[in-house]
């Protein structure tokens, strides 16, 4: 009984009938029959649950832990910035830092932007021409890409909180040197610990790197999820990276898919 109980469950889901009906575990099958004519009628009562969605088919279980690294309480890490109470706050002290070179260069900086409350929080390596220009966060073609992204987990962009671990340009769109994201990382840290998100979401090895405090590889960080501050971290490849090989928007797709189930739980 449980079987075809279970069954017509999943043709449910994979018709994608916008609701479906689910037994309490011990309830399964406790009150229905399979007459002559097949199913029978529905238990009932029964709660009503959202049916399962595209993503969920097929993603990988959440993996074990990695990397915990404490967040300094107020201003122990002495950067001064202890005292900044607001997002707002911090892209005002941003627009005016000179801590590092890269702000000889900059036409804008890019403090972050997005939803103060956000559940999720992504964190990139650093702006971009388009978001020089602008000075929002991944607005070129690889933030087109994170939208998608975003949006294949059923979350919207607006949603999130978005940061990079420099706010300013490196020349060249280099990678920024570790000088500058030292200079730059008090930043970010403040702005996790103001935004307080359930899941963070590291895009690529310098954000990951920057976040973690260690030098490893993306195929090292990826397959865990970290702690900063006490929030999950999942790691995963940068957008800029998916445009240039393709190979790694399956393993991208896994990674937001378990960054999804950490935002369920
Ligand atoms: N790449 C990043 O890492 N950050 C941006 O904001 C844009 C592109
Ligand atoms: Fe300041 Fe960061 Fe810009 Fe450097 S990159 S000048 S630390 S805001």
């Amino acid at each position: 009984m449980a079987d075809k109980w279970q069954q017509y469950l999943r043709q449910q889901a994979e018709l994608g009938g916008s609701e479906i009906y689910v037994a309490e575990a011990g309830q399964v099958g406790s009150g229905a029959v399979v007459g002559a004519q097949g199913v029978a009628p529905l238990p009932s009562p029964l709660p009503r649950v959202p049916a399962a969605v595209a993503w969920q088919k097929g993603a990988p279980p959440i993996p074990g832990p990695g990397l915990a690294i404490e967040l300094p309480i107020g201003d122990l890490m002495g950067d001064g910035l202890g005292s900044l109470e607001s997002l707002e706050a911090i892209a005002a002290t941003v627009a005016a830092c000179t801590r590092c070179g890269l702000a000889q260069s900059r036409k804008h900086t890019v403090p972050g932007e997005g939803n103060p409350n956000a559940q999720l929080m992504l964190v990139g390596e650093g702006p971009g021409a388009t978001e020089d220009e602008t000075g929002r966060p991944f607005v070129g073609a690889a933030g087109e890409l994170l939208t998608q992204i975003l949006g294949s987990i059923g979350i919207p962009r607006e949603s999130v909180f978005i940061a990079n671990v420099v706010k300013c340009r490196p020349p060249q769109n280099r990678k920024p040197l570790p000088d500058e994201a030292a200079a730059c990382l008090p930043y970010l840290r403040r702005q996790v610990q103001l935004v307080r998100p359930k899941v963070l979401l590291a895009l690529g090895a310098t954000a990951a790197e920057g976040l973690l405090g260690v030098r490893k590889s993306l195929g090292e960080l990826r397959g865990a999820v970290h702690t900063f501050g006490g929030i999950p971290l999942v790691v995963t490849y940068h957008p800029a990276a998916l445009l240039r090989n393709p190979n790694w928007k399956k393993p991208t797709w896994d990674d937001v898919r378990i960054a999804r189930q950490l935002l369920d739980r």
